[in-house]
């Protein structure tokens, strides 16, 4: 039966292909390929598993063997049972399918056919036959728990069955912390659909980033789709169609093809330098993730790197972080991989709905709200300097900026200062080798909008993160897509911080750029560029798309325009002009 789902546009184009589900509740296991020669030993693995489980149930089993209380006899039955549930060959050929056909890994496997068992229970009208699920869910905890102390083989970069090319495959979950998404950086999901998310979580950036045609927010998918149902996910009408009929999925077809044709257009723009009608030079850079990166942001023209996220290098290790030369490998391989063009490397921003080890999710109230970005950095003074004299050994290989996220009070405008400073201490007391750098602060933080003066005076350039600043400014979590509705980037309270910062810097002649999701969308290209904006970061994906755009405009008639937009009560209406 064919039914739609809504959620959130987060990223752009149309993808057809079999849906695979990653269920929530088992998100903490790793989900990727493996090679198809590489199946037999991850069955290995499964059956290694199941004896070694089954081992430990015989084992309390012979220790119960003459004990007569009651309710040892009882635990026996229950022992029983669960030793039938281990040895069930149904459970046993499903999981092989998966491993054998699909090349999912051992503990993927293990939990797409839990899931699919676990229906079939929850199916069953006997009570008693019902709560066995429990069990099977205990059952598969604990292989799983064995599968952990097994290595399974390399990650394969994609699903191949005997030379055929493979359906494209959809992910689709409930929810997927971003390093799980980097996961998935190899290539071989061609969209994403979520049930939780908005727009701007990083979870949906990173979606961006990949350049895979995404719905979050989508409420119920991962509970309403069937594993191996054919959808489409329309990235840019954030909608679902599941079991399309053939004249849906013709159409679809048809605007997956015109997407292709306006890219190769878009294209051609590449080495066309981004210069207005009257002359004004902007300047696009790339927002990236990590240092392969670089890679796509030179393919589209980028100028340099406005936003490195370099907390993709502490998250997802199981909380263990990154050590000085493994940073400063990464920075340097960044600064190479630009070929002399600047790159601005953020420091560390995990916390919120970036959690270092998403094993362990920031339990606190309101996370958003707690310790994280620079508050984290400053509380972990020998995490910090590390970072710091890693960033600073960088850019002796080429221009780097370092960029401080969420800074809001002097006080920590000192401190970091007194950091850099000691960094740069430990650093001559080694001899080491280390470059100059230029140092600038996020806006984002409502405070340091309004308070942006004394930002401009203590750093070398500023760059407004527009996702955390709309989040703060309008009381709107960016994650909870329950109130995405609300989160609006031309709510006038948002416009008029980011007017006034650009207003502010250029005044006082310092550099400012916009590295949130504003500077990436091309309905706001021509507002930024009036207000005065010269400089936008962005996924490489959406260089082009906001260079055509900047081709097209005359900041002199954009000028007064923009302050009409941002004086009005309505500004969408305006922008739509
Ligand atoms: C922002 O907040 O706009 C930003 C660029 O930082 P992040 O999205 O990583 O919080
Ligand atoms: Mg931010």
């Amino acid at each position: 039966m064919t039914f739609t789902l809504h959620g959130q546009a987060v990223s752009r184009g149309v993808a057809i292909g079999r849906a695979v589900l990653v269920a929530s509740s088992r998100l903490d296991v790793a989900h990727y390929f493996i090679a198809p020669e590489q199946a037999q030993a991850e069955v290995a693995r499964l059956r290694h598993a199941r004896d070694t489980v089954a081992e430990e149930i015989r084992r309390l089993q012979h220790g119960l063997a003459h004990d007569e209380m009651e309710a040892h006899t009882e635990l026996a039955a229950l022992l029983e049972v669960h030793l039938m549930l281990l040895q069930d060959e149904h459970l046993h050929e499903g999981v092989k399918h998966w491993v054998l056909e699909r090349h999912y890994n051992a503990e993927w496997a293990l939990t797409a056919q839990l899931e699919q068992v676990a229906k079939q229970f929850d199916e069953m009208a006997d009570p008693y036959l019902r709560e066995r699920k429990a069990d099977l869910e205990q059952l598969v905890e604990r292989m799983l728990r064995v599968l952990q102390g097994v290595a399974s083989p390399v990650p394969s970069p994609a699903p191949a069955e005997d030379g055929k090319p493979a359906d494209p495959l959809v992910l689709v979950a409930h929810d997927l912390v971003p390093a799980d998404m980097l996961h998935f950086k190899q290539g071989v999901f061609a969209g994403f659909v979520t049930d939780v998310g908005g727009k701007t979580s990083h979870t949906a950036i990173v979606a961006r980033s990949l350049d895979i045609p995404a719905v979050v927010g989508a409420r119920n998918a991962s509970q309403l789709v069937q594993q191996d149902d054919w959808v489409i996910v329309d990235g840019d009408a954030g909608v679902l169609i599941v079991n399309p009929t053939p004249m849906v999925l013709a159409e679809y077809g048809y605007k997956q093809r015109q997407g292709v044709i306006e890219r190769e257009r878009l294209a051609r723009i590449k080495n066309t330098p981004a210069v207005t009608l009257d002359g004004e030079r902007i300047e696009l850079l790339a927002n990236i993730e990590q240092p392969e990166d670089t890679l796509p942001a030179l393919s589209v023209g980028a100028v340099g790197v406005g936003l490195f996220r370099t907390e993709f290098l502490f998250m997802g290790r199981g909380g263990r972080l990154p050590d000085e030369d493994e940073q400063y490998d990464a920075y340097r391989r960044a600064v190479e991989g630009m070929h002399g063009l600047p790159v601005t490397i953020r420091t560390v921003d995990v916390g919120a709905d970036k959690p270092l080890d998403h094993h362990r999710r920031d339990e606190h109230l309101n996370p958003a709200l707690g310790l994280r970005a620079i508050r984290w950095s400053l509380a972990e003074p020998a995490m910090f300097l590390t970072q710091l004299r890693a960033i600073l050994r960088a850019a002796a290989h080429g221009k780097v900026n370092v960029l401080i996220p969420m800074v809001a009070h002097l006080s920590e405008i000192r401190q970091v200062q007194a950091m850099l400073a000691k960094a740069r201490e430990q650093l001559d007391r080694r001899g080491a080798v280390y470059g100059p750098v230029r140092v600038g602060a996020m806006i984002e933080v409502p405070a340091a909008a309004l308070a942006v003066r004394l930002f401009v005076r203590h750093f070398d350039f500023l760059s407004i993160g527009t996702n955390d600043l709309i989040q703060y400014a309008l009381a709107i979590d960016r994650v909870d897509e329950s109130v995405a509705h609300l989160y609006d980037p031309l709510h006038p309270a948002v416009l008029r911080l980011v007017a006034d910062t650009i207003a502010v810097c250029r005044e006082a002649g310092k550099p400012v750029s916009v590295c949130g999701e504003m500077a990436g969308d091309a309905t706001m290209t021509r507002l930024l560029l009036g207000l005065g904006l010269r400089s936008f970061s962005m996924h490489p994906t959406q260089i082009l798309p906001v260079k055509q755009q900047v081709l097209r405009s005359d900041t002199r008639k954009l000028r007064a325009w923009a302050q009409n937009v941002i004086a009005s009560d309505e500004p969408a209406l305006l922008l739509a002009d």
